[in-house]
């Protein structure tokens, strides 16, 4: 039932370009300055990523219980994306070393044959409602689907908001589950939330249909909340990685191997879909969505109608040997509601984007799922993945050792060309330097 949304052109409106020469090399105020600039918004606007300007205290007392303190994570920004022919410089906040580089780098690539292009359904959420205790379930069901007008009303008389802005209850679906207590009606709102995550919004229909519906089907309501299985609520990116740029045939088909041995094995799979997650978890958390309701609709997708669970993304190679890299899965993220309209970095982060509607961050960050997937299998499947890790890993081990930020650059050339990347030898290495400077 998913209703297909028309096609979004270019969002580079307000980007200018993604493609930044040096930004590595700039202080952290200096690309602060740089990446608005290229991006063609005011710096004002992202002057929230300083951390002196960011979450504070007070704001932080009113989203959750018991406030203590504040987490900081840092927040990169990755370069090189081209999406639906537009350049969009994308906020990242991960701990994880190496992340931004590799989305960086794959986005470089995939520039080559026109960057990414995604699409997605309607941002159809669903509730369920259990009902228990019903003698006849089949009949129930169908009791449940003859009131669907009755039950859609009653579930968009809740959020005249939503209705206005052009959401609101498009289908009820019922399902018979069967379990060892028993078999269950079970009812699906299901919600176009237009611009919202939509756990509230779907979660308070639930509620406000429950008792009704369990008379309809006569049964006890149970269960009133939404499924993180949001499969109605897809998005997809498509992009081809050039074989020469990749090294040729042969590094080609050794990122196919790669790719189908997380397709057939969910040992690998696992690790596979969690190369995609650290790309799509550090831009869902940067723009202040929930990331683990991201990430338990996403590893719910990877899982086979047979059973199986699989990779999120699939590689085949084209007609001229390209690589093309295909990704789609449940993307329930929002502009309004929770902590995005909150979080002074999340707005920041909206703001560099260039975003209007959730459908479109939903697509950048699967665009960007995409690339830190490719990004893993390339690395895998060519040199391995410690090189890469290697010289941020070397400049975290330098910074613990007590380098300042003008010796690390030399602690970590050394540790590097000594093949010891380990904290005694760092140490080690810091104290002859001091001692010859
Ligand atoms: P919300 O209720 O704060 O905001 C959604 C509401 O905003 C809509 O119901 C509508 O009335 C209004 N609105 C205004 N402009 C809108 C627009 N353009 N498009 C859509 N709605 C608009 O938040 P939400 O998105 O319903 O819920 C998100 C929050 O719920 C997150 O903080 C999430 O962590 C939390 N949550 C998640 C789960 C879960 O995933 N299992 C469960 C409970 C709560």
């Amino acid at each position: 039932m998913a209703v297909e949304q028309p096609y979004r052109g270019g969002r580079g409106a307000m980007a200018r370009t993604s493609r930044i020469q040096g930004l590595r090399d700039l202080s952290v105020e200096a690309r602060r300055k740089t990446v608005a600039e290229s991006a063609g918004i005011d710096p004002a606007l992202i002057a929230a990523f300083d951390p002196g300007q960011g979450l504070g205290a007070g704001l932080a007392d009113h989203m959750i219980e018991n406030v203590a303190g504040i987490l900081g994570i840092p927040l990169g920004v990755a370069t090189n994306f081209v999406i639906n022919g537009g350049d969009v410089l994308v906020p990242m906040a991960t701990e994880e070393a190496s992340v931004v580089a590799a989305a960086s780098n794959a986005a470089k690539i995939a520039r080559i044959h026109g960057g990414f292009h995604t699409s997605s359904t309607a941002p159809i959420m669903q509730a369920q409602v259990q009902i228990v205790g019903v003698a006849d379930p089949e009949a129930g069901r169908v009791r449940l689907l003859e009131a669907r007008e009755e039950l859609i009303a009653l579930a968009n008389a809740q959020d005249p908001k939503l209705v206005e802005f052009g959401g609101g209850v498009r289908d009820l679906a019922v399902r018979l589950v069967g379990s060892r207590a028993g078999t269950y009606v079970v009812a699906h709102l299901q919600v176009d939330v237009r611009d919202a995550m939509g756990a509230n919004a779907v979660n308070t229909m639930a509620e406000a249909i429950a008792m009704r519906a369990a008379e309809i089907a006569g049964g006890r309501s149970l269960l009133r909340i939404l499924t993180n299985k949001a499969d109605l609520r897809l998005s997809r990116a498509r992009a081809v990685f050039d074989a020469e740029a990749l090294g040729g045939p042969a590094v080609v088909d050794d990122i196919i191997h790669a790719a189908a041995l997380a397709e057939a094995d969910p040992y690998r799979a696992a690790t596979h879909n969690k190369g995609i997650m650290n790309g799509i978890s550090a831009v869902v958390l940067a723009t202040g969505n929930d990331t683990r309701a991201v990430e338990a609709g996403a590893h719910s997708h990877a899982v086979s109608p047979a059973g199986q669970y699989t990779s999120l993304s699939r590689f085949e190679k084209d007609a001229d040997g390209n690589v093309v890299g295909i990704m789609e899965l449940p993307m329930p993220v929002g502009l309004v509601g929770g902590a995005t309209k909150v979080h002074p970095v999340a707005q920041a982060s909206v703001a560099l984007l260039g975003v209007s509607t959730a459908a479109e961050l939903a697509e950048i960050i699967t665009a960007v799922g995409l690339a830190q997937n490719f990004a893993a299998v390339r690395a895998l499947a060519t040199e391995g993945i410690q090189r890469g890790h290697m010289s941020l890993h070397a400049r975290n081990i330098a910074s613990t050792v007590g380098a300042s930020a003008d010796e690390v650059p030399a602690v970590v050339a050394r540790i590097i060309a000594d093949k010891k990347v380990r904290a005694d030898h760092a140490e080690k290495v810091l104290a002859e330097l001091r001692a010859h400077s």
